[in-house]
């Protein structure tokens, strides 16, 4: 008898069909023996439902007191889901409980609507599951010290899964979501994108953080950190599939010295809409620069991606940076306002219409002339390259974002992802 953890996202909770899916699905995992943990999200739609009510009240601001509000109000989403499941737990007689995250409890920090889990107790759960009860934990929230609702950022469940997983030492993190695994790019922008049988922890952990939504990042820091065994595999499928099927199908998270890893030098492409490129031109180069204008927007809590700096011309240069687009505004402002005048800079320009694209794979550790292929089928494609970043195993390329689609195709092609690796 074994402890596993299964999540189930937005679409797979979205509508009370599915929701008597999941139920008959964990159920026959816990009849055929298994301690089941069941950490779902909020039914598909509704996290943004919920935000956007918000938003209709009031324009967004940036500061805790309404920030917490928006956990507040956000975490209900997974708050209602849990008690549904439960409810279809019990109706197809299995006894099932919900706890919401300040009940298990997950304690957090502080920082409203990207915290991150610091401790879970275990206590309770434990004692439902001994009990012969199916435990559902909510996703996304937690509870900081001072006893405020914190949720984890968003497409936060899948690290509630798996830092619950990692905390009770379950034997498997299953992630149900509504394609069938880990594929070279989302297929619902390359139709031939392939499924991943296995992919490396580490290039996962690069897809991740290059926008590849399928796990949130933090949940794959966490995988890695604890060693959490972690899959990823489809909720649509019939829910009565032979289970030792079932816990074979989607895709596995391989820890490097794993076997049968796909060699392929690159394994997928990531994309990522959500960032702004922002540009502070005319800036004296001298010492201490990069740290005047970086240094002020970390104080404001804001993150920043990739940075260019430009050779400089007469003593002045360039400085570029991406940030979250949901922060361009407000970066925007806090350097015209703070930054600006004390730097002796010109002007700061913003352009909120690029995207990243990025190639990922492991192999490109040990093969030279990957990043200049991906330049050449950009090129080809007529597609102009603003900024460039690099790590071991992977490049990303900043471009107007109308180009993005014709980006990821191009590059699947050029490194022949639609074929099975030789
Ligand atoms: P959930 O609600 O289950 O958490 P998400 O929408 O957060 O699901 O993540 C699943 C989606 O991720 C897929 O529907 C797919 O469009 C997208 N996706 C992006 N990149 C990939 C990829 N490389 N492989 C599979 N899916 C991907
Ligand atoms: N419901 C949250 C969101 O939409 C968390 C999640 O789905 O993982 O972001
Ligand atoms: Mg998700």
């Amino acid at each position: 008898m074994a402890l596993i953890v299964h999540k189930y996202g937005g679409t797979s909770m979205g509508s009370p069909e599915r929701i008597r899916n999941v139920a008959k699905r964990v159920a026959k995992w816990a009849r055929a023996g298994h301690q089941m943990v069941v950490v779902p999200s909020a039914m598909s739609g509704e996290t943004n439902r919920l935000l956007g009510l918000a938003k209709e009240l009031a324009p967004a601001r940036a500061d805790d007191a309404y920030w917490r509000e928006l956990d507040m109000l956000a975490a209900t989403g997974e708050q209602a889901s849990s008690a549904l499941l439960a409810i279809a737990l019990q109706a197809e007689g299995m006894p099932s409980v919900s706890y919401a995250g300040w009940q298990v409890p997950i304690r957090t920090d502080s920082a409203y609507t990207k915290a991150r889990i610091e401790a879970i107790d275990d206590t309770r759960v434990r004692t439902d599951l001994a009990a012969g009860r199916v435990v559902i934990v909510t996703g996304f929230q937690g509870v900081d010290g001072q006893g405020h609702i914190t949720t984890l950022g968003r497409g936060g469940s899948d690290t509630s899964a798996v830092a619950v997983a990692a905390a009770m030492k379950a034997a498997e993190c299953l992630i149900y979501t509504d394609v069938d695994g880990v594929y070279t790019t989302d297929p619902r922008v390359v139709p031939e994108a392939r499924r991943l049988h296995t992919v490396s922890f580490e290039e996962m952990l690069e897809m991740a953080s290059m926008g590849s939504k399928v796990l949130q990042i933090r949940s794959v820091e966490f995988a890695g950190k604890y060693r959490v065994p972690l899959r990823v595999l489809s909720s649509f499928t019939p829910w009565d599939i032979d289970i030792v099927e079932e816990a074979k199908s989607g895709t596995l998270i391989t820890f490097e010295d794993d076997e049968h890893m796909e060699q392929a030098i690159v394994s997928g492409i990531a994309f990522n809409r959500d960032e702004a490129k922002i540009s502070v031109l005319g800036v004296p180069d001298k010492p201490g620069i990069a740290y005047q204008i970086l240094g002020a927007v970390a104080d404001a809590n804001i993150e920043v991606d990739v940075i260019i700096q430009n050779i400089s011309k007469d003593g002045k240069t360039d400085f570029s940076f991406t940030v979250n687009r949901g922060d361009f505004a407000r970066t925007v402002e806090l350097l015209k306002t703070r930054v600006l005048p004390s730097l002796g800079a010109q002007e700061v320009v913003g352009d909120a219409k690029i995207c990243k694209v990025s190639i990922v794979g492991i192999g490109m550790r040990s093969h030279v002339g990957i990043a200049s292929k991906m330049f050449r089928s950009l090129s080809e494609e007529g597609i102009n390259i603003q900024m460039i970043s690099t790590s071991e195993i992977k490049t990303s390329v900043v471009i107007d974002e109308k180009y993005m689609e014709l980006a990821v195709r191009a590059l699947h092609k050029a490194f022949d992802l639609d074929q099975p690796p030789a």
